[in-house]
């Protein structure tokens, strides 16, 4: 999947990452592998490698670099771990999981998203993923338990079927708060129980769902 197109401002971004206190290595390589800027829209390609959130039409957008590098920085993945993402977009987080851990699912609930992101990793050759078009607030309980559990639109709480499919030893990030505002909040399983954590401040799409945002209010 490696490209030598838009190495510069892929590698500037690299460094304003590890600026921003990205540590892990592998992380790091997986930026510098994965081309961010076949996963936007061409009209917005030339800020592919701006630490921002772009939109990728269908009213979602493509988050910013940052969160996705905390978020597998959280994590620090070692290549053995089966994970479930929800809320596909792009399919650029999706990729960058393909490299860094062993088996990843994938929930999308719009699917002329997922079609789109399932056309790029094809292109790039990324065949451990699977995908589904539906609704991840349910999970994926089929392949379960797993070992992380990464929700990327914005909860009014953690969906419990999420927190339930999660293995011992695994851990869940989603962001919970209100429609324009959330915590990411960090929950860890071990044998005596799960713990929670608050990791950082961000600003995601609405998870909509079940056990997510219905209409504008909590389900
Ligand atoms: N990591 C992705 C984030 C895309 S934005 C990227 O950077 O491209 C969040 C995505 O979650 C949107 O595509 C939205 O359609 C999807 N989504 C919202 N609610 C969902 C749900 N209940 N199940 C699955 N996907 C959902």
């Amino acid at each position: 999947m490696i490209t030598h197109e838009l190495r510069g401002p892929r590698r500037r971004l690299i460094e304003t990452l590890q600026a921003n206190g990205i540590r892990d290595l592998a992380v790091l390589r997986a930026f510098d592998e994965v081309p961010r800027h076949l996963f936007v829209p061409t009209g917005v390609r030339h800020r592919a490698y701006e630490d921002a959130a772009l939109p990728i039409g269908s009213g979602q957008t493509i988050s910013q670099p940052s969160i996705h590098a905390l978020y597998l920085d959280v994590l620090g993945l070692t290549g053995r771990e089966r994970v479930l993402e929800i809320g596909t977009g792009s399919g650029f987080q999706t990729a960058l999981l393909a490299r860094l851990a062993a088996q990843v699912f994938t929930i999308e609930r719009v699917a002329a998203l997922m079609d789109r992101a399932k056309e790029v990793l094809r292109s790039l050759q990324v065949n451990n993923v699977s995908f589904l078009v539906g609704d991840g607030t349910i999970g994926w309980r089929e392949y379960g338990p797993y070992d992380a559990i990464l929700v990327g639109a914005g909860s009014p709480t953690v969906p419990q079927p999420l927190v339930d499919q999660l293995a011992i030893g695994g851990r869940l990030l989603c962001p919970v708060g209100n429609r324009d505002k959330q915590e990411v909040v960090l929950v860890a399983r071990d044998v005596s129980g799960v713990r929670t954590s608050v990791v950082t401040d961000a600003r995601f799409v609405p998870l909509v769902g079940t056990h997510g945002w219905v209409d504008g209010t909590p389900a």
